[in-house]
């Protein structure tokens, strides 16, 4: 596996892989490699020729306040994770190389990141668009693997291709989840035992939330605010928010229709967690 921190040894590698014509699939990550990751690995080393990962924790998408300086970097550990995925090259640079002194270019991707997380996270996704934008013009992929863990940022990168004309495949990959239904995080890391317990009760309200579609119950205010008081009465909490919104567009709605997704963020402890599943209120039971 290659290691490589600077962008013109990538873009040289890049070269010569695509004159070689090979499919090259991407996985971006912060590193502090985990089996969501993982699974987007797998399903790039299945269909593409070469398989490049990259590590970096992004300073641009953390807000003031928020968990840059101390998330977790376990690079030698990483490295052996993506190797053992069967990552060819590993694309790790430091902040300085992806935002030289003077960068003043920012890449908005509008109206998609207003609500959800945009709304709690002001610049984050700005910066999540920026650094991936950044990426994909070194990596050029073909394919670029995304988890469907984090739907908002899927449905932005999905919109800024399309709208950038960039000849890259986006596939999104399904919600990895301890065998408890916790949706694997490198953010579950700061809970104790006692909050690790209690973030159970995000994943259980999403699937409350699902079996009363399932059942014919159709009024987005009473499934929200049921799961909120699921997720209160499992323990002390901060709720973000708890939306069920179209799954395209992302827009509110006051009855569940069509494909939706049902997402939240709830602080417990020093974690932020989010969560989301799809519903297709075409399949319910009225
Ligand atoms: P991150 O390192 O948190 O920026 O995540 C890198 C990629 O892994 C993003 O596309 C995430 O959506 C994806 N990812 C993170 N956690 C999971 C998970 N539990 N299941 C599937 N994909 C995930």
């Amino acid at each position: 596996m290659l290691k490589i921190e600077s962008i013109t040894k990538l873009q040289q590698h890049v070269r010569h892989l695509r004159r070689a014509s090979k499919v090259i699939g991407f996985v971006p990550t912060m590193g502090a490699i985990h089996e969501g990751h993982c699974s987007l690995m797998r399903a790039g080393r299945a269909e593409c020729d070469e398989l490049i990962a990259s590590i970096f924790v992004n300073p641009t998408q953390f807000c003031p306040g928020e968990d840059y300086a101390k998330y977790p970097r376990p690079l030698e550990r990483d490295l052996a994770a993506c190797e053992a995925e069967g990552v060819d090259t590993v694309f790790c640079p430091d902040a300085d190389e992806m935002y030289p002194a003077g960068s003043a270019t920012t890449v908005s991707v509008s109206g998609l990141t207003d609500g959800l997380c945009g709304a709690y996270r002001p610049g984050h996704f700005d910066g999540v668009t920026t650094i991936v934008a950044k990426l994909f013009n070194i990596v050029q992929p073909d394919i670029a693997y995304f988890g469907q863990k984090d739907a908002q940022q899927a449905a932005v990168i999905r919109r800024m291709v399309r709208d950038l004309i960039w000849p890259i495949k986006i596939v999104i990959c399904p919600t990895i989840r301890e065998p408890d239904g916790l949706a694997i995080s490198s953010r579950n890391a700061y809970l104790t035992p006692e909050q690790r317990k209690q973030a159970l009760s995000l994943y259980a309200a999403l699937e409350y939330a699902r079996r009363q579609i399932q059942a014919g119950r159709l009024k987005v205010a009473d499934l929200t605010a049921e799961m909120r008081q699921r997720i209160e009465a499992a323990g002390p909490c901060s709720i973000d928010y708890i939306e069920i919104i179209d799954a395209h567009e992302l827009i509110p709605k006051n009855t569940v229709q069509g494909r939706c997704l049902i997402a939240l963020a709830v602080r417990i402890g020093k974690s932020r967690l989010i969560d989301n599943i799809e519903v297709d209120a075409g399949t319910s039971k009225s």
